[in-house]
Formats: C-alpha cells, structure tokens, sequence
C-alpha cells in the first residue's frame, strides 16, 4: 500500500459543498489513497476583500500539493471581481483543458447516442492574454498570440492523452485559412507532431465547419485539439449536446500542477436542497485519481458509478420519470455497487 498523497480540497459555493461530501465518500469507501487539505475559495473570500477569491494560504497548499479538487464558486454580482478559475490556471499555469463529453444513451436521452469525444483546449495563448487597446475613441484592437512553443505543447498533450487512453484519432481545429500566420503557426506545428505519432490517424477541421459537424455527426470525433477561443467555445456545444452538462467532469493541466472539477456551476438555485447531481464531480475526481497514479482505483468507481445508472438510479436533473434519489442516496448507491460492473 504506497503512502497517501496530498491533494488541495475547496468546498466552493452553492451546491459545492453537497456534491463534494458525497464525491469525497465515494473515494474514501473506494480505497483512494488520498489526504485531502481544505481550503476556502469564493464567495465569501471575495467579499473579504480578496478580489481573486483565495487567500494566501490556499496558494501555499496548492503550491505544496500540486493536485486541486475543485468544487464550484459563485463570482460576486458587481464589478472588481477577477474569474478564480483564470487566476488560477494563468498563476499555476495549467496550458491544458480536457474535457471529455460523452453521450449516455442508455440513461439519458439524447439525439446522439454514439457521442464519446474529448476536447483539449489550449488554455493560456490565443486571444486569452487580455492584450487589448482602445486606439481612438472609435477603434479598439486585442491581440491573438500563437507560439510556437505553446501550440507545441498543447498538441503533444493530445497525442500523448490519445495514446495512454487508446484513442484513435486526434483532430485539429483551426482557421488558418483566414488567420494564416497565427492559426497556420497552430495548424502546422500540428502536422509536424502528427508525423512523430503514425499510430494515430489525424486530419484537420475549419473551426466554423468543425463545430457544426460537432453539433451533427459528434461520432465522428475522437480527440480534437484547438486554439483558447475555439476551445470554449466547442466544449460548450459538445456538453451541451451530449445531454448531460450535470454529467462530465474537466481537468486543468500544467508541467507542475493539475485541477480537476465540474463543468457545470454552483446552481445557486438548488443549494442546500441535497438534490443535486454529483456526477460531474465525480468524473474529474477520477480525472485526477488517474493523475496521480491509481486508475485502479478511479476504474472501480467508474463502473460502480455506470452499474448505478443502469440499475435506474438517477438525481431529479437527469431522471425521466425514472426513480429519483437525492445526492446522499446517489453516493451511496454507488458506493454498495464499488466492486460491480455494468
Ligand atoms: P456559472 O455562472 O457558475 O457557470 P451557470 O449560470 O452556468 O453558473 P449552473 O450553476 O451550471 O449555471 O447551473 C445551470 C442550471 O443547471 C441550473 O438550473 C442548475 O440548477 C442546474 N445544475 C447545474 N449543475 C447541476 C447539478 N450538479 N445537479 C443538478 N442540477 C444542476
Ligand atoms: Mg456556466
């Protein structure tokens, strides 16, 4: 039994505190060997007068663990607030998004049954920098930065993801036919790393066109690589067409650290209800579990978690008019099934 290893724990707002309790149960009952340190981000360190939402020692522990399990925050309404997520992926520098988004059509009603593809989504560059000027009163102008290194980066990141995960293709997005120096950069550091790679198939999508084929044919996708803008931007339509934006998981990754979350947000609307699905947590919580070496573990989870599903066991957001359970039950659930498989 090797040593337990540090990881940084934040709580967040909202419905954060719910689905990470019944997340941190799952993977104490499942064996993880994991020694959470908790610190406090969000609504109430902003409104103490932290404008990035975490104090200082919350930096020490992430600095020191290197490993964040992130539960999300609720940004203050008004203005001075900078996005935590931003502040902390620029200051960590964590270059790369992936998000898996998968489709459960078994559960979950969905026009695309056969969805399983993972965007990453190069996380620092591009129009990202917060470059921008006001020329005159009339003009304004922001700057697209695109390097060489930062693409080349990003684009092993997906190679190597697709290799360890055993997926077949990797796919670049880009719009070098209009951007022909800052996406031709991206577009071509691509090929070259694609030749390092013959087991893997590629083949390269215009942004505009390649999203739309998203929002059709998602099948038809594996691994897709891209640039900052188009990243968020297609990882928001791939969720929101898998059906279950309460279902999937992200992880943030840097050379040093790493943080692991939900897509969705805080859900201010059902908080302290107990009613909310902690899926989404879960799923980069084995993002991470597999990060810090025990995919035996996160496997365990990962077909409890499905058996739990299949056994008609859902939260209200995703029931359809199946049996519904609240997010103690869920964890639970999946908790007597650790051990089974779908
Ligand atoms: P943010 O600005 O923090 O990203 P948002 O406006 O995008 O928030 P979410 O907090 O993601 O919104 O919530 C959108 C809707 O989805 C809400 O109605 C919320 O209740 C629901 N929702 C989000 N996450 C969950 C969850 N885990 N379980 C159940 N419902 C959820
Ligand atoms: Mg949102």
């Amino acid at each position: 039994m090797t040593k337990k290893r540090a990881i940084t724990v934040a709580k967040g707002d909202g419905i954060g505190p719910e689905i990470m309790d019944a997340t941190l149960k799952i993977l104490d009952q499942a064996g993880a060997r994991i020694d959470p340190e908790f610190i406090d981000i969000g609504e109430q360190v902003y409104l103490q007068g932290y404008t990035s939402g975490i104090t200082d020692e919350a930096w020490e522990s992430l600095r020191r663990t290197k490993v964040f399990l992130k539960a999300p925050i609720t940004t203050p309404q008004g203005g001075g607030f900078k996005s935590l997520n931003v502040t902390i992926r620029t200051t960590l520098g964590l270059y790369a998004n992936v998000r898996p988004n998968i489709s459960y059509e078994q559960f979950i009603q969905t026009k695309h049954p056969n969805m399983d593809l993972v965007i990453i989504r190069e996380n620092e560059e591009d129009l990202y920098t917060g470059i921008e000027h006001q020329q005159t009163n009339e003009v304004t102008q922001s700057l697209k930065l695109i390097t060489r290194p930062g693409s080349e980066k990003i684009i092993r990141h997906a190679f190597e993801y697709a290799r360890k995960n055993n997926r077949k293709k990797v796919t670049c997005f880009s719009k070098d036919n209009i951007m022909k120096i800052t996406d031709g950069l991206f577009h071509k550091v691509f090929d070259e790393v694609a030749e390092e790679y013959p087991d893997i198939e590629t083949e390269h999508w215009i942004i505009d066109i390649g999203i739309a084929k998203i929002a059709d044919t998602p099948e038809h996708f594996d691994v897709i690589v891209m640039p900052n803008l188009y990243g968020d931007i297609a990882s928001d339509v791939a969720s929101q067409i898998s059906g279950s934006v309460g279902m999937a998981g992200s992880a943030n990754i840097g050379d040093q650290c790493a943080m692991f979350e939900a897509i969705h947000g805080s859900a201010p609307d059902i908080a302290g209800q107990g009613i909310a699905n902690p899926s989404g947590l879960i799923q980069g919580a084995l993002m991470m579990l597999v990060h810090i070496g025990q995919p035996e573990v996160a496997e365990k989870i990962h077909n409890a978690w499905l058996k739990t599903l299949e056994d008609g066991i859902y939260t209200g957001d995703v029931a359809k008019g199946g049996a519904s359970v609240n997010t103690q039950e869920f964890a639970e659930a999946v908790i007597e099934r650790l051990g089974e498989k779908p």
